[in-house]
């Protein structure tokens, strides 16, 4: 089957009791046991599993080529328990622009309990080799990255990773399986914030962990995700099922008005410069044309002006709204340094713009409206 038709009917499955084409939100927290004490339904507790999350499950891991996913209740849950599968002692390498947050576990959670890591360029093969020890069991990967738009080539780390006895966590937020599927470029887990175009509508937080097969540390994260508990409720899995029914449509529209507007922007005289890997001279343009069937609805630019610029544009915009997340139907803009931890790697006037799925022409009719009121600064 096609990806358009997976994502329709693997987001539903006909109910037998009623008929019904979309499936029902199983709220109940308790599953009946037979007389022999087996549970006919295949469910016992809802921590341990749930209708709507085993759909959404399934369906991922179907949409991403893998063979099983795990669902958390966000997309940082997701990469702290594909972390803590490893042990004290272990290292991790993982790229110095990494999302935020992920820095913030590794140096602030997982560091202080003895998991040993190194931040290293990605999209430098040299650097990633020299950062690999012995005790490495885990590179994590984010291409494209959030915000610098970074792009690593995920079949060429595979390859060193892999020779190094490693295994590779490869964030696809960005991307989504419309764009990259990274298990087929030899990635051992696809790392979701679902939050973002998965679910697709800006209302429901949520992360999933994707498996190219079933091997140790994907055993341990089902543990730690049924034991520890960090589910996403079944509303939550319903809502982002309903979402991914229409992620094909979505990311190809926000795509192609993404690369619109960066050509455009790229032009404009108050950009100093457009960070998109669908421009010709981004330094990971050729490697994303390889591995990606589009760029993505996500940009940043570099205003000209420095911070204050930058800000003054974020805040003069009249239908981007100044938000933080990305992914949803409205365009949305914002300055990252300000919301990142003190130290990040962002530079000050930087604004990562979110293209949703309004017309092209409004969006840019509002972005040159907001940079033309810093270049009638004195
Ligand atoms: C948003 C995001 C996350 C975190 O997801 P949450 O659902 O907000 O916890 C992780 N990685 C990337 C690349 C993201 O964009």
């Amino acid at each position: 089957m096609e990806f358009e038709t997976q994502v329709v009917y693997g987001a539903n499955t006909l109910d037998p009791a009623t008929g019904a084409l979309i499936s029902p939100i199983y709220l109940s927290t308790t599953f009946e046991r037979c007389a022999d004490g087996s549970y006919g339904g295949g469910y016992s507790y809802g921590r341990s599993g749930n209708p709507n999350r085993n759909t959404l499950e399934s369906a991922l891991a179907t949409l991403e080529q893998g063979v099983d996913a795990a669902v958390f209740a966000s997309g940082s849950v997701a990469t702290l328990s594909l972390l803590q599968t490893l042990k004290p002692g272990d290292h991790v390498v993982a790229p110095t622009s990494v999302y935020f947050g992920v820095q913030q576990m590794l140096e602030k959670i997982l560091g202080p309990w003895g998991l040993a890591y190194t931040l290293v360029d990605t999209t430098d093969l040299g650097a990633l080799a020299s950062a690999l020890r012995s005790q490495t069991r885990l590179v994590l990967i984010e291409t494209p990255s959030n915000p610098l738009l970074k792009v690593s080539d995920v079949r060429a780390v595979a390859d060193l990773v892999h020779r190094a006895g490693a295994y590779l966590a490869c964030d696809n937020t960005l991307a989504s399986p419309v764009l990259q599927t990274p298990l087929t470029l030899g990635a051992d887990f696809v790392i979701h914030a679902t939050t973002k175009y998965l679910a697709g509508h800006g209302d429901v937080i949520g992360g999933a962990v994707i498996t190219r097969e079933i091997n140790p540390l994907f055993e341990q994260l089902r543990l730690i995700q049924t034991v520890g508990g960090a589910i996403p409720s079944p509303f939550d899995c319903w809502l982002t099922l309903r979402g991914l029914q229409t992620l094909p449509l979505r990311v190809r529209a926000q795509s192609q008005t993404a690369q619109a507007i960066a050509h455009w922007l790229d032009q404009h005289p108050a950009i100093e410069a457009v960070l998109y890997p669908g421009l010709e001279h981004h330094p990971g343009h050729r490697i994303a044309q390889q591995q990606m069937a589009g760029y993505g609805g996500l940009l940043s630019v570099l205003v000209r002006g420095g911070q204050t610029a930058a800000l003054r544009v974020a805040a003069q915009t009249r239908l981007f709204t100044q938000a933080t997340s990305f992914g949803g139907p409205h365009s949305t803009l914002e300055h990252r340094a300000s919301v990142e931890a003190p130290g990040t790697q962002t530079p000050t006037n930087l604004l990562r713009l979110s293209i949703g799925l309004e017309h092209e022409h409004d969006l840019k009719a509002d972005l040159d409206q907001s940079l033309q009121s810093i270049e009638t600064e004195p």
